[in-house]
């Protein structure tokens, strides 16, 4: 259903727009949902292979010239804060501590909004030497994607030997005061699958806040099945062998993941929280508040997105704030009501898995 804004159609000639719509301040879509939460990716380089993500042999990079320079994101940054309603920031990628100018990125950010908070999704991988600096630079917090307690796992699943330097990487953030510490984990069937528990109590030990995230169609190698995905009832049902979850009684406020409480069996006292997010199983599209920019300028209103908006060459091509936000606007008006890849009644079957791996979009 089409929500009525009340609001006059712009001319498409009046601006830099490419679709008819409603005047409206923000990044509104059609169907009332308003993003106001960016995800930007700093680059699509990554030093792990994951298998849910990259093919083993990595993937052909963008060229240097083809990827956003630091000034590009400040002013994107800038235009989504000040004309287009984005309250929230996060910094992601590829693996976003594989860019050099991470910490003065972050730092510049700072400078130009004291408030907002800024949050990175990473590997960990040098987060040891970056952390510190990144967190006196104004990072506000971290999500860290740890799958696995078991160092044979880990090289199995990221094709690289690198367990310990991701530890040491959640230790420095830790210390340095980058928390609530947010630990992301994907279970792969006949990989990992057993470590859900385990990876919950080493978390809740160290006071870290678990999410366990459905795999998605979004591996470079095409290898996702439906039926190979562990979905969110078999992990709380795994996760209730040995805890007690009850629902965390606090709004979800449009959060991806849905929140747990968490006991040990016959004890009143909450452990910590667990988040399930379950994309595939349970979809959150209705409350979905997020707009993306890949690491080359890319607006992608959704992860499943198809349509894919240019602001880069906007900017290179000497366009105005106006012009950069009316097209930002465009991209997100025309945001799908949700990406079908497991909705009964939603298109479920005609579901296709788009070129882009999550790598190259920016998770
Ligand atoms: N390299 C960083 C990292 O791994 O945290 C940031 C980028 S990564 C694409 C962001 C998040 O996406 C990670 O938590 C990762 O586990 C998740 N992810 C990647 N591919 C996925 C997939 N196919 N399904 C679900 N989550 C995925
Ligand atoms: Fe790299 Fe993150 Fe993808 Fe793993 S999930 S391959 S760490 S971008």
């Amino acid at each position: 259903m089409t929500v009525q804004l009340g609001m006059p159609l712009l001319p498409s000639s009046a601006r830099a727009a490419t679709v008819d719509r409603p005047a409206f301040e923000g990044l509104r879509d059609r169907y009332g949902r308003v993003a106001t939460d960016l995800r930007l990716s700093l680059t699509d380089k990554c030093n792990l292979r994951c298998s849910y993500c990259m093919p083993a042999d990595g993937l052909p990079w963008l060229a240097k010239q083809a990827v956003l320079t630091a000034d590009e994101i400040l002013r994107l940054v800038r235009i989504g804060v000040d004309r287009l309603g984005v309250r929230e920031l996060r910094l992601t990628g590829g693996e976003p501590l594989v860019r050099a100018d991470v910490v003065e990125i972050v730092a510049a950010l700072r400078r130009a909004h004291p408030e907002l908070p800024i949050a990175l999704t990473t590997n960990a991988v040098g987060l040891d030497v970056k952390a510190a600096p990144l967190k006196a630079a104004g990072l506000s917090r971290v999500n860290i994607s740890l799958d696995t307690l078991h160092p044979e796992t880990f090289a199995q699943l990221t094709r690289r030997p690198f367990f310990d330097r991701v530890l040491a990487g959640i230790e420095a953030a830790d210390a340095a005061g980058l928390g609530p510490i947010k630990i992301n984990s994907v279970l792969m069937r006949g990989i990992n699958d057993g470590d859900g528990a385990d990876l919950l109590a080493w978390c809740l030990e160290r006071g870290y806040e678990l999410r366990f995230i459905e795999q998605m169609p979004l591996d470079a190698d095409h290898g996702w099945t439906r039926e190979g995905t562990v979905t969110a009832a078999e992990m709380r049902e795994r996760l209730s062998e040995r805890f007690r979850l009850s629902p965390d009684p606090r709004a979800r406020d449009g959060a991806p993941a849905e929140r747990f409480e968490v006991r040990l069996p016959g004890c009143d006292e909450v452990l910590g929280i667990v988040g399930i997010i379950a994309s595939v199983t349970e979809p959150f599209c209705a409350d979905c508040k997020r707009t993306r920019i890949t690491a080359e300028g890319k607006v992608m209103s959704c992860l499943f997105s198809h349509e894919e908006t240019d602001l880069r060459d906007l900017m290179r091509g000497g366009a105005d704030d106006d012009d950069i936000a009316a097209r930002w606007q465009d991209a997100m008006w025309l945001k799908p009501r949700a990406h079908g890849m497991g909705h009964v009644g939603l298109g479920a079957a005609d579901f296709v898995q788009p070129d882009r791996s999550m790598s190259a979009i920016g998770g």
